[in-house]
């Protein structure tokens, strides 16, 4: 029963209608988000009044007549509201709110038909209607074009990934999993690919309340006020949301509405392709604005009349593989899938390990078989996305489609080798010296790290005549036979010798948090600096040259100390020996502040060496040097690497640059790399088992700790953590001696939004592992 205020607020706008419309009645409000009226006259006859005003603005309402009047009604067996004009002819009439307040006000004819949502469960045919309608219309919306329609609003399928920051509104952890993921695989499966899609105008709102349906089949069409510029598949997304509800097999009750709407306007394989991560997109935004509304009217009586079935529907469909969903959903439609899934997880293994070796090792508990990258993502077999944390190797994104395009044009037209002349490696030469310090100058190409670092060592002895090589303590620089023998993360690891060769000398890891120093007033970059002195004295090392990573990878992300490579170089120089610097890992401006990280660190090495982002993926790696130990090393020996430096890597390493430049990547590395920092020093304080934050840039490192004080390292804690979050959707991966240390170094063209998921995944399993 209204009370007697709103009965004298409804006689007043019936009495403006009477004046208006010439249609005299009894005046009711609507249920739901816009301020609608509706009409009934004395012959019975029923009108809804739309009022523009705080929920709807006029814009709206006159972008929804336009269409209304637009369409051409020959186009679709249902109807849609028709417009009543004023006695004078207007489509929109003023209506003056009883307080004053004037508003413009849009009367529209009332449809025939139960709302979908109340005419108990849909069967197939009524489905596949669904489907066929919604074909007409969107058919029949494809001729409109509305400038006012190229809009956004909070509804737009095209920016659910606006109500992420929702997420922490979700208190049942379970439901935060479900709606993180789902989000993650609409970001990562759907938005890279809408912008290619074809476009048009949609309704934008095909919910259970909007659709009518009578006898089975679908009558009439509600409320344009979502109607949206965008990507013509969401329209079938959003229906999909809504028709799966209930539904007790919600798969092939989607699968008809597909196939109804597939039989009228056929969809591409790209669209089917977007279809479910959309459908997921459309899921969480309910969720979502559901939970932001609780918290302003927890008692609203209609907001929250999907969220409980939304809810029911994403745990049904959550433990399915989305590839599974997309071919269910598409089971009913005749395509040409020319797709071959490949073998199975088991046959894979099995062929595995008939054809390649055992010491090959395979990442996770749960072995991932990926098909697809693209950006920051990875995809498995089984259409899972997954957020990339570990691999710098495709430096600027996954397939990069600059770096695809200009491998595949340089492939197309020639590849030779360094024996030719050819512009694109004098070019490439120039350009990367472009990047390093004087007197940095000359360049040498191979195809490997480990190449790059055996060259850096032949270099170094044909200039200093010596033999003898120091390295830090954990540090790897290649799988060759020499690198093995000098990389203490292997010669010490398991199967290596246990020891030094007699040629190499291991100075400690200056490593701030563990170790000698640590917690010492004297400079420990300084203490660990004169380590290197103490080495070479203790040997009498005849030292040809000092190899170290700027930053330490396989040592577990470590930054050395201020003050570490200057005084380390310093002794270097004094005994005669080399300075190498390792940028394999570290280089190409990963570290934000600059573009080799040798150069945060205040040094300037003799030799560079260059490896894995250079080519993102292509296997190409580089030695820089200075122009007298490249001419001491030319003693009539010929050096050639057949594919080092030829014409397709030299393009790709020439692409590589011209993004890190074009998308500012290294600025893009000095921000995120910050703000991870920030966010994981905050989750320190929260998390015990978080002993130290550290990093530069994109490459970082969290070390887990079972004891802040004994640094007790959390070695299965950390295993189960990388785990978990595998399974949810990121890929992480341990370092260091103790395999404690999560590290960090992602493609860098990884976003805030990433990160802010990284944050809540972490934080919610480090939660777990502690309770
Ligand atoms: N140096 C460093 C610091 C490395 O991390 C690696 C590879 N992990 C190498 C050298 C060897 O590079 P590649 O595997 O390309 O031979």
């Amino acid at each position: 029963m209204p009370s007697d205020s709103q009965s004298s607020s409804f006689k007043h706008i019936a009495a403006q209608c009477q004046s208006a419309y010439g249609l005299f009645g009894s005046i009711t409000r609507l249920p739901g988000e816009n301020e609608n009226y509706q009409l009934v006259t004395e012959e019975g006859q029923h009108y809804i009044l739309k009022l523009s005003g705080a929920s709807r603005s006029i814009e709206t309402l006159k972008l929804e007549q336009r269409i209304l009047e637009g369409l051409d009604p020959d186009r679709f067996e249902f109807v849609l509201p028709k417009i009543i004009h004023t006695v004078s002819g207007d489509a929109f009439s003023q209506i003056q709110r009883e307080g004053g307040a004037s508003v413009q006000a849009c009367m529209q004819t009332c449809l025939e038909g139960t709302a979908w949502g109340e005419a108990g469960l849909a069967p197939p045919a009524q489905l596949r209607d669904m489907g066929v309608k919604l074909g007409q219309m969107d058919l029949a919306l494809s001729s409109l074009h509305e400038d006012a329609a190229h809009r956004t609003h909070q509804w737009d399928l095209c920016a659910a990934s606006q109500h992420r920051e929702k997420l922490g509104l979700l208190d049942n952890p379970f439901k935060r999993e479900i709606v993180e993921w789902m989000l993650h695989f609409y970001v990562a499966s759907a938005l890279p690919h809408l912008a290619k899609l074809p476009h048009s105008l949609i309704h934008g709102d095909v919910n259970d309340e909007n659709l009518l349906v009578k006898g089975g089949k679908v009558v009439g069409l509600l409320d344009f006020s979502d109607t949206l510029f965008n990507p013509a598949i969401c329209e079938l997304a959003i229906a999909l949301a809504y028709a799966m509800l209930d539904q007790p097999e919600p798969l092939s009750a989607g699968a008809e509405v597909v196939a109804g709407y597939h039989s009228v306007k056929p969809l591409t394989p790209p669209e089917l392709e977007v279809l479910y991560p959309l459908t997921c997109g459309r899921l969480c935004t309910t969720i979502l604005i559901a939970a932001e509304r609780r918290r302003i009217d927890p008692e609203h009586p209609t907001w929250f009349s999907t969220e409980e079935r939304a809810w029911f529907l994403m745990e049904q469909l959550y433990p399915i593989d989305p590839i599974e969903v997309r071919d269910q959903l598409c089971s009913a439609l005749a395509l040409d899938v020319d797709e071959d899934p490949g073998d199975n997880m088991e046959e894979l293994l099995q062929r595995r390990r008939q054809f390649l070796s055992p010491s090959l090792s395979i990442a996770y508990e749960e072995p991932l078989k990926i098909v697809r990258g693209s950006g920051q993502f990875l995809y498995d077999d089984r259409g899972k996305p997954y957020l990339d944390l570990v691999n710098n190797v495709c430096h600027v994104g996954h397939c990069h489609p600059h770096v695809v395009e200009a491998g595949r044009r340089q492939m197309a037209q020639l590849n030779t080798n360094t024996r030719y002349l050819y512009d694109g490696l004098t070019d490439y030469a120039e350009r990367l010296v472009a990047t390093l310090p004087d007197p940095l100058e000359v360049c040498f190409f191979v195809n490997s790290g480990s190449e790059a670092n055996e060259l850096a060592l032949r270099l170094a002895e044909s200039y200093t005549g010596r033999r003898d090589f120091l390295v830090i303590e954990g540090a790897y620089h290649g799988h060759t036979g020499r690198l093995i023998d000098l990389s203490p993360y292997k010669f010490m690891g398991k199967g290596g010798k246990g020891e030094p060769a007699p040629w190499v000398h291991v100075v400690p890891i200056p490593d701030g948090y563990r170790g000698k120093y640590q917690g010492q007033e004297r400079n420990t970059g300084e203490a660990y600096g004169d380590e290197v002195g103490v080495v070479i004295e203790s040997t009498g090392a005849e030292v040809a040259a000092f190899i170290a990573e700027s930053l330490l990878g396989c040592g577990g992300q470590i930054i050395p100390p201020e003050g570490y490579f200057e005084r380390a170089f310093e002794h270097v120089r004094a005994a005669g020996g080399l300075r190498i610097i390792d940028e394999v890992q570290v280089g190409f401006a990963r570290t934000g502040t600059h573009f080799w990280a040798f150069e945060q660190q205040g040094v300037i090495p003799d030799i560079v060496v260059m490896g894995k982002p250079i080519g993102n993926g292509h296997p190409m790696a580089a030695v820089v040097t200075t122009r007298q130990i490249a001419d001491s090393f030319a003693n009539g020996m010929e050096f050639f690497s057949t594919f080092g430096g030829n014409p397709v890597s030299c393009a790709i390493g020439m692409a590589v640059l011209d993004v890190i430049e074009q998308e500012n990547l290294q600025q893009h590395a000095l921000e995120l790399g910050n703000y991870f920092l920030e966010g994981f020093r905050r989750l320190m304080g929260q998390h015990k088992l978080i002993g130290d934050v550290r990093g530069a840039g994109l490459f970082l490192g969290v070390e887990l700790v079972q004891d802040r004080n004994k640094l007790t390292p959390a070695t299965d804690e950390a295993d189960i953590l990388v785990n978990r979050a595998r399974a949810r959707g990121i890929l992480l991966s341990t370092d260091g001696p103790y395999q404690n240390v999560l590290k960090i170094k992602p493609p860098m063209v990884l976003t805030r939004d990433d990160v802010d998921m990284v944050f809540r995944v972490i934080d919610d399993e480090l939660g777990d592992l502690q309770s």
